[in-house]
C-alpha cells in the first residue's frame, strides 16, 4: 500500500487531493501518514479521521488543544508549529504534496527530498525562491520532483520521451485574471472583489489575485527555467482567455506540443499522484466543437510590470527569486488588507528589489537554505516599510 503525505491539506489544491485520494478508496487503498493544515482545525480534523492518518499538524501551536480535543477519539496523534511541519516531513512517506501556499512551504518540501521521496511540487514559491538548491537536494537523494502547477505539468507532459536540447521555446499560457479586459487607467482602483472574480480556475485567495496582477505567470516564468533548466529567453509567455491550453513546448524541428484540456486541477494533481502511470481522473472531458475558438494575445507589459520583474529576477539569479516572493507576498497582503492599490503592488516589489540590490550579493546561485530565508525575511521587513511609506501617501 501506497503511503503519502500532505502538506497543505486544507486548501485548494490539498482539498482537490484529498478528493482523488477519496475517490481512489482512501483509506482502503492509502497509508495516509501526515496531514497538515493551517486555521481550518475542523476541516483538518475532518480529513485526518476518514483516512485515519497517523498525524495531523495545524500551523499555529495556540490551536493544538483545539485540534487534540478534535482528533481526541482517533489514534491520529497532534502537533503544532512549523518545525512540527517540518518534522512531519521526515515521517516516511512515498509520495508527498506540497501544497501549503508562500515561503513556508519552502522547508518541508526540503525535508520530504532530503528522504529520497517523490514530491507533488504545487508550491512554486520554492523552486521561485530556492530552485538549483531543491534540484540539487532532489539529485543528491535520488529524490523525484513532479510539478504539479497545471502550466509546469502541461509541459512536462509534453517532454515525456523528448530530449530537452531539442526544446527551442517553452510557451506559458495564461488566463490574464480578472482584469484582463479593463482599460489600463481603471486597474489602478481595482478592488479585492474585482481582482477575485476569476474567468476559468476556482484557486485559492492568494493565488487568484496574483493571477490579476500576473504575479502568478511571473513566478511561473521563474519555475519554467528553475525546473525545466531552460534559458529565460527560451520562455515566452502569451495570453489565452479560454484556459484551455494549458501550456505549450516549441521544439527546434518546428513542432509544438500543447497540452489542453478542462482547466481543472485534479487533472495535474492527480497526474502526479499516478505518475508514471496515466490513471483516468474525474475531470471534464473537452467538447472541441463546442469550444470552437482559441484564442491569443501578446501580454502588454505595462499592464503586466510582473513580467517585466520577473525578466530582471532571471537575469540576477541569486536571492532575487527570495526577495522577489516575499516582496511580493507583503505587496499582496497590503492590497488584501486596503491599503495599497492594486497597481501598487508592482511598485512595492520593484522598490524592494531596488533596495535590496546591495544585500543580494554577487552570487548568481543561492548557496544555502538558510541564504534563502535570511533573504525571504530582510525583503518581508523592506517591503512592509515600502508598502506602509505608499500606503500613506495616498
Ligand atoms: P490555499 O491558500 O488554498 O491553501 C494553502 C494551504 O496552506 C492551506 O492548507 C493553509 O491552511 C496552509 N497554510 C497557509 N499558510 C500556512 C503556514 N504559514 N504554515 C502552514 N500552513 C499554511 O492555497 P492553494 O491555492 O491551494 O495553493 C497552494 C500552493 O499551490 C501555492 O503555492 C500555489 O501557488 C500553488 N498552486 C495552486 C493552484 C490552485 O489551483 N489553487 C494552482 C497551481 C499552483
Ligand atoms: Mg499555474
Amino acid at each position: 500500500m501506497r503511503s503519502i503525505s500532505i502538506f497543505g491539506a486544507t486548501g485548494s489544491v490539498g482539498e482537490q487531493t484529498v478528493d482523488l485520494i477519496q475517490r481512489a478508496g482512501g483509506a482502503g487503498a492509502f497509508r495516509v501518514v501526515a496531514l497538515t493544515g493551517g486555521r481550518n482545525l475542523a476541516r483538518l480534523a475532518d480529513m485526518a479521521r476518514s483516512l485515519h492518518a497517523e498525524l495531523a499538524v495545524c500551523a499555529d501551536p495556540a490551536d493544538l488543544p483545539a485540534l487534540r480535543d478534535l482528533l481526541a477519539d482517533t489514534t491520529t496523534e497532534t502537533a503544532a508549529g512549523p518545525e512540527a511541519i517540518a518534522e512531519a516531513a521526515d515521517r516516511p512517506a512515498d509520495w508527498v504534496m506540497s501544497a501549503i501556499v508562500g515561503a513556508a512551504g519552502l522547508v518541508p518540501g526540503f525535508r520530504a527530498l532530503r528522504h529520497g521521496r517523490t514530491l507533488a511540487l504545487a508550491n512554486k514559491e520554492s523552486l521561485v525562491t530556492a530552485g538549483p538548491l531543491l534540484l540539487a537536494e532532489a539529485a543528491k537523494h535520488k529524490a523525484t520532483i513532479l510539478p504539479v502547477d497545471s502550466e509546469h505539468s502541461a509541459i512536462f507532459q509534453a517532454l515525456t520521451g523528448e530530449d530537452i536540447t531539442c526544446v527551442e521555446r517553452i510557451i506559458l499560457t495564461a488566463s490574464g485574471g480578472a482584469l484582463r479586459d479593463w482599460p489600463l487607467e481603471a486597474l489602478a482602483k481595482a478592488t479585492v472583489k474585482e481582482a477575485l472574480a476569476h474567468p476559468n480556475w476556482a484557486m485559492g485567495q492568494r493565488i487568484t489575485i496574483d493571477s490579476a496582477s500576473m504575479f502568478n505567470k511571473a513566478l511561473e516564468v521563474i519555475e519554467t527555467r528553475e525546473f525545466f533548466g531552460v534559458t529565460p529567453d527560451q520562455v515566452e509567455v502569451i495570453i489565452h482567455p479560454e484556459s484551455l491550453i494549458h501550456s505549450m513546448v516549441g521544439f527546434h524541428d518546428g513542432a509544438i506540443m500543447a497540452h489542453l484540456g478542462a482547466p481543472d486541477m485534479r487533472h495535474p494533481i492527480g497526474y502526479a499522484l499516478n505518475w508514471p502511470a496515466r490513471d483516468a481522473l474525474p475531470v471534464a472531458r473537452l467538447d472541441l466543437a463546442q469550444v470552437s475558438t482559441l484564442t491569443f494575445r501578446a501580454p502588454d507589459l505595462a499592464r503586466y510590470p510582473a513580467l517585466r520583474l520577473a525578466r530582471e529576477v532571471m537575469a540576477r539569479r541569486g536571492l532575487a527569486g527570495a526577495a522577489f516572493n516575499a516582496a511580493k507576498e507583503i505587496a499582496l497582503d497590503h492590497f488584501l488588507a486596503g491599503g495599497i492599490g492594486f497597481m501598487d503592488m508592482a511598485g512595492v516589489v520593484e522598490d524592494t528589489l531596488t533596495a535590496l540590490d546591495p544585500e543580494m550579493g554577487a552570487s548568481n546561485l543561492p548557496e544555502a537554505l538558510e541564504d534563502v530565508l535570511g533573504m525571504d525575511h530582510l525583503a518581508r521587513v523592506r517591503a512592509g516599510e515600502i508598502a506602509r511609506a505608499r500606503a500613506g501617501g495616498r
